[in-house]
């Protein structure tokens, strides 16, 4: 990486209003877990951990204030993977299921998305009436204000907060103004050379964890998203 590439983000606190939805996107043992498969982290992580930890965190108080929570699981047919990357979160192997930690969501009214794309906006298309139900949730509950979590800061987050921003500007899906990262609730993943070789993977698939955690997170911010290291009550 070039010394001249600033990844410094502008973070902020930012306080919830009243029309505020909580997002956790893919913290499911596939991306989270150590061990779990082809995705899941090597060894323990302690920006994976302290994303489970903060998500766990805002969402006990979103469920106390009765304010609404939507969830992306990623999960494919495992005759359908996922270039360019290994199989991972096939249907029924366990890898598609959300972690531990956040598993009491599941008994929960939040909404639940199976996304088999890395997109979770165009995931959440219903592929029978093409009614998306994730801008279904948003207008249902009236938010304003979107807090987002989850994993890959720059993948699947990144993906998604892009998407709404120009859904934002396009006006399909009214009443949202604004997403709000919340960086200490995101994270991605590490893969260094020995990784890629032991996976089969092409060389370009090494990944520096806080590097393009950062990278995601300016991008975000560059188009509009607002990206807060600090959610107040
Ligand atoms: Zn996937």
């Amino acid at each position: 990486m070039s010394n001249n590439l600033n990844l410094s983000t502008y973070q902020t606190s930012h306080k919830i209003q009243k029309n505020s939805g909580m997002l956790i996107i893919d913290e499911v043992n596939g991306f989270c877990t150590v061990g779990a498969g082809n995705l899941a982290p090597l060894k323990k992580n302690h920006q994976v951990d302290k994303m489970i930890k903060e998500t766990n965190h805002l969402a006990k108080i979103f469920h106390d204030k009765s304010l609404p929570i939507s969830i992306f699981l990623d999960t494919h047919e495992d005759n359908r993977p996922e270039h360019p990357y290994p199989p991972h979160c096939i249907k029924g192997s366990g890898e598609e299921n959300i972690i531990n930690e956040l598993e009491w969501l599941m008994e929960s009214n939040a909404l639940k998305v199976n996304k088999d794309c890395i997109n979770g906006f165009i995931g959440a298309i219903n592929l029978k009436n093409n009614e998306n139900i994730f801008i279904k949730w948003i207008k249902d509950y009236q938010i304003e204000s979107l807090i987002v979590t989850g994993i890959c800061t720059d993948i699947c987050v990144l993906d998604f907060v892009l998407t709404s921003m120009s859904a934002i500007n396009h006006q399909i899906i009214n009443p949202l103004k604004e997403v709000v990262v919340y960086s200490e609730a995101c994270a991605t993943y590490d893969m260094n050379i020995e990784d890629v070789k032991r996976l089969n993977l092409e060389k370009s698939m090494v990944h520096h964890q806080e590097t393009y955690h950062n990278l995601g997170l300016k991008i975000m911010q560059m188009r509009g998203a607002k990206i807060a290291n600090q959610i107040i009550f």
